[in-house]
């Protein structure tokens, strides 16, 4: 591809680009350095008519053992910076939501003090609508930009980019390429308090094997964790893939799980909630084809 900021690598493995560490790799990779290098990228990529999805920190994303037979894009360079004026802060879309937490922090801003724990991409946190202990990144947003994908660039306001519980408009055939955040200012004191329930909280919950944080999405008024810990899936393995002793909605990779391990172990957690409550629980993590396609979205019963 003969575009400055846009390198291509062929065959790029996936594993070590996701949380739960599996997956085989990318037809090819393209890094995207500017939205211009987004645009053009994209072109390429239509024209070639192969499918194509972007990639933040694959924190919510099961790529197949096989690979993906696709293009993936990933953002860095100015799609990954931060700065901030006043109670505002800008990002791209391939930054870290760690990083632009602690800009917040050191400002002095709330609005997303409790998010700083989530393995996310600013992308991947508005595609999700990512959120933990009462913040949700969507109630922060003023604006943000994206790359359609029939080209077009736009900016939509924060009433244009409809969400809700893990997830967003953002979070389908269009990228998102940066945003700005509507923060206030909060009593240094208040924040450090927020910051410190949420790690205790966090720290209490997920566990520290690779993994891809929740499995399911709560039903309406409960919660998968209490649901697939009473149908006794703590523990429960398929190869090297194990149900958290210390979170029943989590699959944690012992270290050798491939995505087949995962996939088998997700269909008999769900099997187990249905046969003792008659619930259908809904996946919160992405499960991809092989093409990238996700295979059963957020919100609807495993396919
Ligand atoms: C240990 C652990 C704890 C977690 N805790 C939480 C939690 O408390 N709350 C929570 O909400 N989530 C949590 N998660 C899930 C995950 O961190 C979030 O879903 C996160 O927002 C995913 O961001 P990502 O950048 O990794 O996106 P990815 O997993 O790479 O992608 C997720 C989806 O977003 C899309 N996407 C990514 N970037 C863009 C972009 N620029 N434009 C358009 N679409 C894009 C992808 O195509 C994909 O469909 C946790 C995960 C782990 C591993």
């Amino acid at each position: 591809m003969v575009v400055d900021s846009v390198t291509a690598v062929e065959g790029e493995p996936l594993a070590p680009r996701t949380t739960l560490r599996i997956g085989g790799p990318a037809r090819v990779l393209l890094r995207c350095a500017t939205r211009d290098g987004v645009v053009a990228a994209l072109r390429a990529v239509r024209e070639a008519g192969v499918p194509w999805l972007v990639l933040g920190l694959g924190a919510n994303v099961l790529v197949p053992d096989d690979g993906l037979d696709a293009v993936v894009l990933t953002l860095v360079g100015d799609l990954a910076s931060i700065s901030r004026e006043g109670t505002r802060i800008r990002a791209g879309a391939g930054a870290q939501l760690a990083r632009v937490v602690r800009e917040s922090l050191s400002a002095g801003l709330a609005g997303v003090e409790c998010l700083g724990g989530i393995p996310s991409t600013v992308g991947g946190a508005l595609a999700m609508n990512a959120g933990a202990y009462g913040q949700e990144i969507l109630n922060v947003l003023a604006w943000v930009e994206v790359v359609e994908d029939d080209l077009t660039v736009r900016r939509l306001e924060r009433w244009e980019v409809h969400g809700g519980y893990r997830w967003s408009v953002l979070g389908k055939g269009r990228i998102v390429t940066s945003v700005e955040l509507a923060l206030r200012a909060e009593d240094p004191e208040v924040l450090r308090e927020h910051v410190r329930k949420a790690r205790e909280q966090r720290q209490r919950a997920i566990p520290p094997e690779p993994s891809a944080g929740s499995v399911f999405r709560n039903p309406t008024g409960d919660y998968a964790g209490r649901l697939l810990e009473l149908a006794g899936c703590k523990g429960l393995r398929r190869g090297g893939a194990e149900v958290s002793q210390r979170h029943a909605n989590v699959i944690v990779n012992t270290g050798v799980a491939t995505a087949a391990d995962v996939r088998a172990l997700v269909a008999e957690m769900a099997g187990r909630v249905h046969e003792r409550f008659g619930i259908n629980l809904a996946l919160e993590l992405k499960v991809l084809d092989g093409k990238g396609k996700v295979l059963a979205e957020p919100g609807s019963p495993l396919a």
